[in-house]
Parts: C-alpha cells; structure tokens; sequence
C-alpha cells in the first residue's frame, strides 16, 4: 500500500453535500447513470465527474470557484501508475489553460504547439525530455506573454475546407437537448440543414454562424469569463489531456479543438434560431454535445499526426 495525493475541486465537494436530484438525459436514463467518477492511480487520484450530466455541466461551467483544488493524502493498492512525462505534459496544459494573458483560440494553440513538440520526445529518454518539456512549457508561457504567440496564431492559414467538413459533420448529429421541444425541434432542423446544404450555401453558412458568434456569443462569454476556461480545464483534467492518448496525442488534439469548434457552431446555430445565449442554453449544449459525443465515439485512428495537427489548428482561424 503506498500513499497518493488526493484531489477533489470545489464544484465536487459542493455536489456531494447537495447531492441534487437530477433529471438530466444523463442521470434519467434505464441503467440510472452516477455522473461522478474517480481516477485511481499508484501516486494520485482524481475525483471528477461527467459533463454530460446537466447539473455537473451547471456547476463546471458557472462556477467561478469550481476548479480549486483540495489536495490530501490516502493509501492507494493501484499498481496503476501515470508516467512522469504524462503527468507533466498535463500540468503544461493546465499551465497554459489558466494563464491570464491567453483567450480560448490561443490557449488550445498553445497546446498544439506543446503537443507537436511532445511528439519529438516519445518514447525517448525521460529524464531528458522532461525537462525539455518543462522548458518548452516555459516558453510558451513567455511567448504569450511577449506577444509573439498571437503574432504567431495570425499568421495560421484558414483553411476553408476543413472547416465545412467539420460543419458538414456536426450537421449529421442527433442531439437531446435539455430544451424545451420547440427549440430542440427547431435546433434539429437547422443542424439537419447542415447536412444536406449545398458547398457554396454552406461556405456562406460559415460566414454567417461566425457572425452570430461575434455578435451574440462573444459578448456572453466576455460577461462570463470562467465558462470556456472551465470548460477547457475540465476537459484537461478528466482527460489528463493528453496523456492517455500516448503517440495519438494529435488525435486528441484534434477532438479537443473540434469540439470548440462545435460549441462554436452549436451556440451560433442557436442564436440562428432566434434564440438567445443564457446559462441554461449554454449548459444545455455543451451537456448535450458531450452525450452525442460519448454515444457516436468518432475517434479515428489515423497515423498522420502532422495533418492532424494542421486539420486542428487550422479550425481555430477565423
Ligand atoms: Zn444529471
């Protein structure tokens, strides 16, 4: 039996004293889903719990304190241990995710940039690279700070295409928003229309939903500044992003920025139907995106991890 270090965010601790009754499309499902899990490592275990579950998805995004960290001590009997060089690539993720001087777009640029220099040192000599990390981590950090990485994210080519394959994609999702009907029902339609829209019609689509995203979604997320940080720290923490990805870390690169590319689309897409952005549509779709997510299980193996790399940048330029 060795000891681990125990680490439980606030938004959990909140939930488990309130232990709500929810009647999400998560929880209220035959096998009675349980959203909060825990991850057990021989030096480390994560108390986390599911997105996908609405009133998790409330508390992680709302918030503003959901992410401070109690840190304890238990005994673990798991022979499960996370590599040092996980464990510190996630911690340069959580680094980057929380720096004050980086928005979202920058923030999962900074990450492709440590993921594509992480890839240079799989399976190398650990000891070395994890100090090349660290610094490469560090650099980063300076760069955002300088201003270079911005310099650096304007000069990313858009590229059209991979962006309406990924509109054209989302277009073939079935979602169960936590909405009303009519709204759900009008959402379905429009997503439907993504699907089956002509090339030229969804080029304008794009232009059109990035407009709704400027106009009515920026100055949301402006008002709420933790809710796409919090988002994007959930996401590296219940994932320890991007470690259990070993040499597919591009791909998991790719999905992370796909899905805000999504949200992005989604949130647009609302506000396309006349609807306005508010706490409860904004948990409603990013609960609900997460559902259709784990359901479909898009993941594609592909070995290609440069074009994999451009593919997920390439969807941050607008
Ligand atoms: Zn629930």
């Amino acid at each position: 039996m060795s000891l681990a270090e125990y680490y439980l965010p606030s938004y959990i601790e909140k939930y488990e004293k309130e232990k709500p009754e929810c009647e999400c499309h998560f929880c209220q499902t035959p096998e009675k889903n349980l959203p909060l899990v825990t991850r057990y490592w021989r030096d480390e275990v994560r108390r986390s719990a599911n997105i996908e579950c609405s009133s998790i998805c409330q508390r992680v995004l709302f918030d503003p304190e959901a992410f401070v960290l109690q840190v304890s001590t238990v005994p673990s009997d798991t022979p499960d241990l996370l590599s040092k060089q996980d464990k510190l690539l996630n911690q340069l993720a959580i680094n980057i995710a929380i720096h004050p001087a980086m928005n979202m777009e920058l923030r999962l640029f900074g990450m492709g940039i440590l993921v594509s220099k992480s890839l240079g040192f799989y399976d190398s000599d650990i000891d070395e690279s994890d100090c090349n990390m660290a610094e490469i981590g560090d650099q980063i950090i300076d760069m955002a700070e300088s201003g270079s990485l911005q310099e650096q994210f304007l000069a990313l080519p858009f590229i059209e295409l991979f962006q309406l394959e990924a509109l054209r994609n989302l277009g073939h999702a079935t979602l169960d928003l936590d909405v009303d009907p009519l709204s759900g029902m009008a959402m379905a339609l429009k997503l439907n229309e993504l699907a089956t829209m002509s090339e030229a019609r969804l080029s304008e689509m794009l232009v059109e939903l990035n407009q709704f995203w400027l106009d009515g979604a920026t100055p949301f997320f402006d008002a709420n500044p933790q809710v796409l940080q919090n988002y994007l720290i959930h996401r590296l923490y219940h994932d320890v992003f991007p470690a259990s990805a070993g040499k597919h870390r591009s791909e998991v690169l790719l999905q992370l920025i796909s899905d805000y590319f999504n949200l992005r689309m989604l949130c647009s897409l609302w506000m396309a139907c006349g609807e306005t952005l508010e706490q409860e549509s904004v948990v409603a779709i990013v609960s609900g995106y997460s559902r259709w997510k784990i359901a479909s299980n898009t993941e594609n193996r592909e070995d290609d991890g440069d074009r994999l790399l451009l593919q997920g940048l390439s969807l941050l330029v607008r």
